[in-house]
């Protein structure tokens, strides 16, 4: 062959192995991998350009093992010279992976590969091999680690479960210790044997919804091995694990979280009942009743049917709070709604508005026959003696009643007309029940005008005194002067009391009236004796709630003592009606003030109910026989009869005689006759203002 194509073919061929020279570089720079070659006869060593830059040497350095084990960490010497020792028996080195410092001082990691290589005499010629720069690798599979020794020691639950069976693929360890099973025993389990109330029909919403979310929430039972069950809140995720649909469920035991919720509900229950509760009976509140109505209306209009409100006043509270105390009194109305619930219906509303107003709504009425049949057995329940802490009390109730939809058909109106017929069923003597009409309004309109008008009449000291006087018709002089209270209204002029009285005693204002009576006529009385005059005894009427009042005792010795009154000239009267009423708790409270030196007189005698036997215990100096009697004497033979018994009666308990009323000679003339001598009325003079009895007195002089 001639030289030139000799040399041309050794060209190609140069050019070739270059062209393989340069790939092969670029593949070892590519794969970090560099190669590496030591003759083991001449002991000299060749390196790659890749293993060059591995160890960072400048590609001037002659490469031999002295220049390898200075790269090598310290920790790593040792196992690289068994490594190489091990090459030369086995002739082979499998993957060894060791540390290197850079010639810059980075650490690197790196993988050696590498073979023995023999000569025809079976002699080791060669160790060849590659070095690869792993440093990359090593860090992402460290922080791989990290990562799975995080989720291996969570104290959380964490579990894999297979998309299709819900088969356990992976628990860690927060999930073997909260549910106490190994993880080789739950890689044989599925969800349901975890979660009892898991159904698959569950399952199926669950799935729904994580197609449509990045994760989910649930709350979940858990059993544990033991058969013990705790709250579980999960969050579930999709995710891909060993290459196959898997979810990753992260669980925490949210029992106290669950105890924590529980009990907040509860108290907030208890606060809501509270506030729609009365403590003292915890029947439905003002608030709680509103709402009821309101609830009742929209029933009743939607069904059309009808419902009754009913408006119920305990007659005789006040005096028994005042009289007994408030210990007594919650007792009264604890029983009284006891026995209110009792007469009602599951459906119906009973309700406390406040002291002792009780309001009742009764659903779906057939008719006003049944409402009548409820309310008599509610005023019949009441008026049955109540025994609280040894007294037998007597209470009586006042029913008023308004009806959806015939009174009205709001809440309000329907409140306002059960109050007036309640009221209507007071000035109806009390213990009884009374339907709205529309005739009340102008009366309750009226009552709330004159309670107002009341309360500035005291402020502005609209009040004046009359007095009356009373005589002893055998010697025609004056023995005592009754009180008499007067409104002088700056519009209406003179009010007289029988106007006004009733509503100052069912509202409470009587007591404050009372007392300015009682300190203008004591104060009159002490100037007529100051002023040398004899007006006789002062009867003074008294309102039996006066005498519930703490202070009255105490007001009135001081009012005495200011004005320089003597308890002497004295009287009181209550009527026969209101000591009858509760007549163990009058002579209490008389006796106190009769063991003052203060006279007693029953006024209005014969119009109530006296029980001889309670007329005996009283300490009473005086009756004062009622009008009605002395208004048709003497031509009426029964009021003729009557005043003679009443007469004989007062003789035989050895009490003082007074007859009011007295219009006429011959009724003068006829309670003389029979024994009667003190006369009230128009035959000797009506109430008078003070300067005229100062007249009158004067000329008795
Ligand atoms: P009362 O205590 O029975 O007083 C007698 C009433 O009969 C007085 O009426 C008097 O004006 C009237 N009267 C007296 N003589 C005659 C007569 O011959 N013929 C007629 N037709 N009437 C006569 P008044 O002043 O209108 O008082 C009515 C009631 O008001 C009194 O009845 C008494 O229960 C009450 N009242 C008057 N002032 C007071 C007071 O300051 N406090 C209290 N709590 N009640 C009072
Ligand atoms: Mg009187
Ligand atoms: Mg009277």
């Amino acid at each position: 062959m001639p030289v030139k194509i000799l040399e041309e073919n050794l060209n190609l061929a140069l050019k070739k192995l270059e062209a393989r020279e340069n790939s092969m570089r670029q593949f070892e720079e590519l794969s970090n991998l560099g190669s590496w070659e030591i003759n083991l006869k001449t002991n000299t060593t060749l390196w790659s350009e890749q293993t060059y830059n591995i160890y960072g040497e400048d590609y001037s350095v002659k490469p031999n093992l002295d220049l390898f084990f200075s790269h090598l960490v310290q920790e790593d010497f040792h196992r690289a010279q068994e490594m190489l020792k091990n090459a030369m028996i086995t002739g082979k080195v499998t993957s060894f992976q060791c540390k290197i410092k850079r010639k810059n001082g980075e650490i690197a990691d790196i993988l050696i590969n590498g073979q023995v290589i023999y000569d025809e005499t079976n002699n080791p010629d060669k160790l060849i091999g590659t070095t690869q720069d792993i440093t990359h690798l090593v860090s992402i599979k460290e922080h791989s680690d990290e990562l799975s020794e995080l989720i291996e020691h969570s104290s959380n639950e964490i579990y894999i479960v297979c998309f299709e069976s819900l088969k356990y693929l992976y628990v860690n360890k927060g999930a073997c210790k909260a549910l106490g099973y190994t993880a080789g025993e739950f890689l044989s389990m599925n969800i349901y044997d975890v979660n009892p109330y898991l159904t698959k029909s569950k399952v199926q919403r669950l799935k729904n919804e994580l197609l449509q979310n990045d994760y989910i929430l649930n709350r979940t039972e858990h059993k544990r091995k033991d058969g013990s069950l705790y709250h579980a809140q999960s969050y579930i995720h999709k995710l891909k694990y060993n290459g196959a649909d898997a979810y990753v469920i992260f669980d925490i035991d949210i029992t106290q979280t669950i105890e924590a919720e529980r009990k907040l509900q509860e108290q907030s229950q208890q606060l809501q009942h509270q506030a729609q509760h009365d403590t003292l009976t915890d029947l439905p509140n003002r608030t709680l009743f509103k709402d009821r109505l309101s609830q009742a209306i929209i029933s009743s209009k939607r069904n059309e049917k009808t419902f009754a409100l009913l408006f119920i006043d305990l007659d005789q509270f006040k005096k028994i709070n005042d009289s007994l105390g408030h210990h007594i009194g919650d007792e009264v109305l604890i029983e009284a709604s006891k026995r209110l619930k009792e007469n009602l219906r599951e459906e119906d509303t009973l309700a406390r508005l406040g002291g002792d107003e009780f309001t009742i709504i009764l659903k779906d009425i057939k008719n006003i026959q049944d409402v009548s049949n409820i309310s008599q057995k509610i005023v019949q329940a009441i008026k049955e003696p109540m025994k609280i802490h040894g007294h037998t009390l007597y209470v009586s109730s006042s029913i008023g009643i308004s009806l959806y939809p015939q009174d009205s058909l709001n809440a309000h109106d329907l409140i306002k007309y059960a109050d007036t017929a309640m009221y209507k069923a007071k000035d109806e003597g009390r213990d009884n029940f009374q339907f709205y009409s529309p005739d009340m309004t102008a009366l309750a309109f009226e009552r709330v005008v004159m309670e107002n008008s009341l309360r500035i009449a005291l402020k502005e000291d609209q009040f004046v005194v009359y007095f009356q006087p009373q005589y002893n018709a055998q010697t025609n002089t004056i023995v005592g002067m009754e009180a008499l209270v007067r409104w002088q209204h700056p519009a209406l002029g003179l009010v007289p009391p029988g106007k006004f009285i009733p509503i100052a005693e069912e509202s409470g204002l009587i007591v404050e009236i009372d007392q300015i009576v009682m300190k203008k006529a004591m104060q009159q009385f002490s100037s007529w004796y100051k002023d040398g005059l004899n007006p006789g005894t002062l009867s003074l009427n008294l309102a039996m709630k006066q005498l519930s009042e703490k202070y009255f005792i105490q007001m009135l010795l001081e009012t005495m003592h200011t004005l320089d009154f003597l308890p002497q000239w004295l009287e009181l009267e209550v009527t026969e009606g209101q000591v009858m009423n509760n007549p163990d708790a009058s002579i209490e409270k008389l006796k106190v003030i009769s063991d003052l030196g203060i006279e007693l007189a029953i006024d209005d005698f014969g119009t109530g109910y006296s029980s001889l036997a309670y007329l005996k215990k009283l300490p009473l100096n005086k009756l004062k026989i009622d009008r009605s009697f002395i208004k048709d004497l003497p031509q009426d033979d029964e009021d003729a009869a009557i005043t003679k018994a009443i007469i004989a009666l007062g003789k035989s308990l050895n009490l003082t005689l007074i007859a009011e009323g007295v219009e006429t000679e011959e009724q003068r003339d006829f309670l003389v006759i029979n024994g009667c001598a003190n006369i009230q009325g128009f035959f000797y003079s009506p109430p008078l203002a003070t300067d005229k009895i100062t007249l009158l007195l004067n000329a008795a002089l």
